[in-house]
């Protein structure tokens, strides 16, 4: 059931813009506004769903589709992937590269830390990943 004050599904929708990564039937996928690190992409169902574990399409599949071009832009092997649920309630998973010990993070993903990219970064990480898209 799609949510009308959902500001997920208005992405969906295309009434709120985003940084788009990919698209299918089902799912969509765009950079987080506020990245943990470059490339922090979410995962979501086009339909409105509260959990992730609601999610009645095949989440495994398309995770592994943007996982391995995460991997790939940013040649890496570590793309960190979480749930939380707890500011937007429309089901989506993180996922976030790390590079090495240098990029401002220490030796694990620091949740509480964001880090700042313009509009012209934020354009061309997206099409970088959608240019890693197998
Ligand atoms: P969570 O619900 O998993 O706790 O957090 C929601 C995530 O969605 C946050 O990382 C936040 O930065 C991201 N977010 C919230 N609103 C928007 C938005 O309008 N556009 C995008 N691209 N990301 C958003
Ligand atoms: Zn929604």
């Amino acid at each position: 059931m799609e949510n009308e004050v959902c500001i997920f599904c208005k992405i969906t929708k295309g009434e709120i813009p985003c940084y788009k990564v990919f698209e299918d039937n089902n799912f969509l996928a765009f950079l987080d506004i506020t990245p943990k690190n470059k490339g922090h992409t979410l995962l979501i169902p086009k339909k409105h769903y509260r959990w992730v574990w609601e999610v009645e399409e095949d989440y495994s599949k398309v995770s592994n589709k943007i996982a391995n071009a995460l991997k790939k832009t940013f040649a890496t092997d570590w793309v960190v992937s979480f749930v939380m649920g707890q500011d937007v309630p429309h089901a989506h998973i993180h996922f976030v590269p790390r590079f090495d010990e240098t990029d401002g993070h220490g030796p694990l993903i620091d949740i509480s830390k964001t880090v700042n990219l313009s509009k012209e970064e934020m354009e061309d990480i997206a099409k970088k990943i959608q240019d890693s898209l197998e």
